[in-house]
């Protein structure tokens, strides 16, 4: 029997500000499976519901090295000042500068040295009128001391020593706390952590620290047509990509995928699976094909069953037909199973939920203006994400698609470094439209390193 899904109203969004509608097509959809009415969902709409369904996971500790790209969970504050004590930038002389008025290559000013220092180490003797102490950078200024000449303005002479140039009261000198004071914060929850971050960590003692732990993220493909990446690829049959892909790009998010493998397009394997990955404790749950209206599509008629679908279906290209909901207390989200659906739908929607159970606060993908090269046919209103080559000339940035569209087409993804976004709202996009673009990582290249990736 065939259902349909009537959307009463038009999503607002950013693109869209007043809701309109380009096309009769977006008042009534054709939908089906799962016995119940789902309006279609913005982007927005859909990422909003889905992340009030998670939450800040709780902190652990781990040692400072292996905090390296997690997320902050505490507020770090600095023990004690750095540096410590005021110190030299330069190797050279301790003195005053007063002493080396009117100092120059004709007309040196001549020095007792009394002392040699060396980084780690204070000096108990002090330095007075005419006198200089020879010094290593890093060492802590002694006392009485306000300058530093550097070698390269000084000559040694046994023990005394030829300044020839004049240098004003706390040259080359690193003040005590001029990096950080005492009781500053230093670093804010919610970052990723760096190698910065590390050396931060480090310099104010802290051999451990306090990091969100990494969500656990099922990922089960479904379809019976699917194979496992080593398994012979008999007739019919097309290899696992999605679990891999989605698998990556929850790495990359902070995440800790946990592979299920494969089920059947059958309501009781795909039941038994659900329900065994579940028991791994889980923060969500991803399952990939079976969410569309097919005679064998049975995430949705499992995850309705099973538990609760909140929403089903978001006005995207790709990735329309995506379900939402929960089962047994996880949040799961039943992505397309076209590789590139898949992947822009995680991009989409995932990868949001990941950073918001990481507590990261700044997780958005930077996007860029671009100028974009090609024109391109609109079929629907749904908002495309369009898989483009970015590159920066001029000062200026310039994308080009990267081939073909269709949604099983991973070698365009693959060639690409960004999404560009066509709102919903405009009906064409001829050749040099300006473009929002999502960058998937990195900045464009220049002009004329178009191939490097
Ligand atoms: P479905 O939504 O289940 O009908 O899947 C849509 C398309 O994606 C079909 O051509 C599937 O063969 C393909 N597909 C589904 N799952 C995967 C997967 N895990 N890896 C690669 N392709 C897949
Ligand atoms: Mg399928």
């Amino acid at each position: 029997m065939d259902r349909w899904v009537r959307v009463e109203k038009r999503a607002v969004s950013k693109d869209n500000p007043e809701g309109q509608c380009c096309s009769p097509r977006s008042k009534v959809e054709r939908g089906g499976g799962a016995g119940e009415l789902y309006p279609m969902l913005s982007v927005e709409e859909a990422s909003q519901q889905l992340l009030s369904h998670f939450h800040v996971l709780e902190p652990e500790p781990v040692p400072v090295l292996e905090s390296l790209d997690r997320v902050l969970a505490e507020d770090v504050y600095a023990d004690a000042d750095i540096p410590p004590l005021d110190n030299t930038a330069m190797d050279g002389y301790a003195l005053r500068a007063a002493d080396t008025k009117g100092a120059a290559p004709e007309s040196p000013v001549e020095l007792h040295i009394v002392a040699d220092l060396a980084a780690g180490y204070v000096s108990e003797i002090p330095v007075t009128p005419g006198t200089a102490i020879r010094i290593m950078t890093g060492a802590p200024i002694p006392r009485g001391a306000d300058a530093v000449v550097p070698f390269e303005d000084a000559e040694r002479e046994g023990d005394r020593v030829l300044i020839f140039k004049g240098v004003e009261p706390g040259a080359n000198v690193r003040e005590a706390g001029e990096d950080v004071r005492r009781g500053a914060l230093v670093l804010r929850r919610g970052c990723r952590i760096r190698p910065q971050e590390v050396g931060m960590l480090a310099t104010v003692g802290r051999k451990d620290v306090s990091v969100t732990r990494r969500p656990r993220v099922a990922i089960l493909a479904t379809g019976d047509e699917v194979v496992e990446i080593d398994a012979p690829l008999g007739p019919g049959k097309i290899r696992n990509a999605n679990s891999y892909s989605n698998a990556a790009q929850v790495l990359a998010a902070g995440g800790e995928p946990v592979l299920l493998g494969i089920a059947h397009d059958q309501v009781e394997d795909l039941t038994a699976k659900i329900r065994s990955g579940i028991a791994r404790k889980v923060d969500m749950f991803l399952t990939s094909g079976g969410v569309s209206v097919g005679d064998f599509d049975v995430v949705k008629k499992v995850l309705a069953a099973e538990g609760e679908m909140t929403f089903w279906r978001v006005r995207m290209k790709p990735g329309k037909p995506l379900a939402f909901g929960r089962i047994g207390g996880v949040p799961m989200l039943g992505l397309p199973g076209n590789p590139v659906s898949a992947m822009v739908s995680f991009e989409l929607l995932a990868r949001a939920a990941i950073f918001k159970m990481l507590g990261q606060t700044d997780s958005e993908r930077p996007t860029i203006q671009a100028t974009l090269m090609d024109g391109i046919k609109r079929k629907d209103d749904r908002r495309h994400f369009v898989r483009v080559r970015v590159w920066e000339k001029d000062g200026a940035y310039e994308a080009a698609m990267t081939g073909e569209q269709g949604s099983g087409i991973l070698s365009s993804m693959v060639e690409a470094n960004g999404l560009a976004i066509i709102p919903e709202d405009w009906s064409s996009v001829p050749p040099g439209s300006r473009v929002r673009v999502m960058m998937l990582g990195g900045t464009p290249p220049r002009s004329g390193q178009e191939g490097d990736r």
